[in-house]
């Protein structure tokens, strides 16, 4: 009988013991059966085969085989019975004193080895029990390997097995797979805002609801931080992946509410197909990762399916990011200059500063090809900081030429509206050339005052503050609201260049001209045409009351070694382009 010790539970264990000589296997039951402490209940089997096609209803404790049976010899015995019980402890019973056979079944998987005669009782009940406590050290270790610590959904390591065996099969069977990369959208916010605890709960709970919109044998994985990986086998149609998509978005749109905060998160999904858009786990996901940028892009709340032209610019855009670094270390930047003239008296009132790229590659570049990158990689700082300082040192020296005083128009990006230091710069741009700050006038669009038209206006006060100027750029373009007019505290509106282009091919680009101009002067704004080509449109301009022009009429945005010399032949002349703009009533000359 067991005896029951003081303190000492008795445990019940099932044990497997795979043993082909029927003596050997008495010898272990009895010896099972002296055990103190525990009550060890048998299933024995006597091939390997056996025992792997008892693996479906058997779970036992731990398995006692012997290394050679009738269909099965050394360590081949430990791998298969490995890989039909990987989570149950394995002891080796060998008939042998072989000190070698026995190491190698433990390296090939086996928690220990015991000598068939060299066992008592108590020693077979010392290894089972450690070989129990190691299998759970093993297997909490695999765990921590394969699993992330936070959402208990597999990591990049065990994705990556398990892609290895999803790709194996698709290739054996012909089907495909679908690859998702998905990123929630501001994560970062969150968790700044409400902390990480939040942030974490939050993560958990995403984890939580893709996994369970998802199929049991599909995988979903955390990538790290907020980026989540799904996996679905056996998918080659793209109607397949968006019943999915729609299912991990309808998951996801709910509320969720975390220590006392309601927060609603969506995510941003980007696919990659096998066999199309790649042949191994890297690839598929680079491709995904791309196609989810793409979709971030877009805005929040999308998905996109990867497209070959997005890996093509992706190259492109490493190689622009590249190149645009070393032309801010290299000084590969120019500003060329527009004039803007008066309609009323003919002079020049202003010049308008415009960005060039000298790429020792790609020759002179307009902005459309680059600033989009400048601002992307964050150099729009540095270099609008550049473009301020140098449009201003070179309307002072124009100034010092005895040219009338000319304003000098600065375009400025969205990005720069942000950075806390921009008034500094402005201060300390116009306090370094000497130049006075009513000769700066800065272009900003109305998309880039829109997004916080509250915070927008308060810092547009603070620049009025300084004294510095402020038009509105491609007015029209933007937005519709007419409202924040009243509330910034502007000074100019410069009509875009296709109102003013479509004035005599279409009849809309008239109307909407007169209305900007009727608007800017109820506002008491100056109003500035650009792009003014033909004697047509700037005839039509002035009609309509509009008080300054830009555009090829007159001049191209030039390098100031041409434009001094245009500036002192042109500066007060009326004759060419003022033949019919009404002789200025007296007191009226002058800008
Ligand atoms: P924008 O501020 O609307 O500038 C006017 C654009 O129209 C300039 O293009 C100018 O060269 C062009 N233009 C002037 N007159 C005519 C004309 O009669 N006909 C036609 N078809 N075009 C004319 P550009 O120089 O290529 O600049 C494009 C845009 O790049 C600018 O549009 C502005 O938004 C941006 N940009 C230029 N310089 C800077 C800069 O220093 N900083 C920032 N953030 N943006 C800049
Ligand atoms: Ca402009
Ligand atoms: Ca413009």
């Amino acid at each position: 009988m067991l005896d029951r010790r003081e303190g000492e539970e008795h445990e019940i264990r099932e044990v497997l013991l795979v043993e082909d000589n029927l003596i050997d296997a008495q010898l272990m039951r009895r010896l099972l059966r002296r055990v103190t402490g525990a009550y060890y209940r048998i299933t024995h089997v006597r091939t390997l085969n056996d025992a792997v096609l008892s693996a479906e209803e058997l779970t036992p404790d731990v398995i006692l085989a012997d290394l050679n049976l009738p269909d099965s010899r050394g360590t081949q015995t430990v791998t298969s019975l490995q890989t039909s019980y990987p989570d149950i402890p394995l002891v080796i019973v060998s008939s042998w004193e072989d000190e070698a056979i026995s190491l190698r079944s433990v390296k090939a998987g086996a928690q220990d080895y015991l000598v068939k005669g060299h066992i008592d009782a108590a020693n077979l009940h010392r290894v089972i029990r450690y070989a129990v406590e190691r299998k759970r050290t093993e297997l909490e270790l695999v765990r921590l390997a394969h699993y992330d610590q936070l959402t208990s959904l597999p990591n990049r390591t065990l994705l990556r097995e398990r892609v290895g065996h999803a790709l194996a099969r698709a290739t054996r069977s012909g089907t495909g797979m679908a690859t998702l990369v998905l990123d929630m959208d501001r994560f970062k916010e969150i968790n700044d805002m409400l902390g990480h605890e939040v942030g974490d709960k939050l993560l958990i709970e995403a984890g939580r609801r893709i996994r369970a919109s998802v199929r049991d044998q599909d995988t979903v994985a955390r990538l790290g931080g907020d980026e989540f990986a799904v996996i679905l086998e056996g998918v080659s149609e793209a109607k397949e992946v968006l019943a999915v998509i729609e299912r991990i978005t309808c998951g996801l749109s709910d509320v969720t509410s975390i220590d006392g905060h309601e927060i609603k998160s969506s995510i941003s999904i980007g696919i990659a197909m096998y066999p199309e858009n790649g042949s191994d786990l890297s690839e598929l996901l680079r491709a995904a990762d791309l196609a989810m940028y793409q979709a971030k892009s877009l805005g929040r709340g999308r998905y996109q399916f990867f497209a070959d032209a997005m890996q093509e610019e992706a190259q492109s855009r490493h190689a622009l990011e590249w190149s645009l670094l070393r032309a801010v270390e290299k000084s590969e930047f120019r500003l060329v200059y527009q004039p803007q003239l008066c309609l009323r008296t003919g002079t020049v009132i202003g010049v308008e500063a415009l960005l060039r790229w000298s790429s020792p590659a790609r020759g002179l570049l307009t902005p459309h090809c680059f600033i989009a990158g400048l601002e992307e990689f964050g150099l729009i700082h540095e270099v609008g900081e550049w473009v301020l300082r140098t449009a201003c040192e070179q309307v002072r020296r124009w100034h010092g030429m005895d040219f009338e005083p000319m304003r000098i128009g600065v375009n400025v990006s969205a990005q720069q509206l942000e950075d806390p230091m921009f008034i500094d710069k402005i201060r300390s741009a116009l306090n370094d050339t000497k130049l006075p700050p009513e000769f700066l006038e800065l272009e900003l669009t109305e998309s880039s005052l829109m997004s916080d038209p509250a915070e927008a206006g308060a810092l547009l006060r603070e620049i009025r503050k300084v004294g510095v100027r402020i038009a509105i750029d491609d007015f029209g373009t933007g937005y519709s609201s007419l409202t924040y007019l009243h509330d910034f505290p502007l000074n100019a509106l410069k009509i875009d260049k296709r109102f003013v282009q479509s004035m005599e091919s279409n009849d809309r680009g008239a109307p909407i001209a007169n209305m900007i101009i009727g608007l800017g002067k109820n506002l008491g704004l100056d109003i500035i045409a650009e792009g003014v080509e033909t004697e047509m449109q700037l005839e039509y301009l002035r009609n309509q009351g509009c008080d300054i022009a830009q555009g090829y009429l007159y001049a191209r945005p030039e390098a100031p070694e041409q434009l001094t010399p245009w500036l002192a032949a042109n500066q007060r002349i009326s004759e060419t382009y003022v033949r019919s703009i009404p002789v200025p009533k007296a007191g009226e000359t002058g800008a």
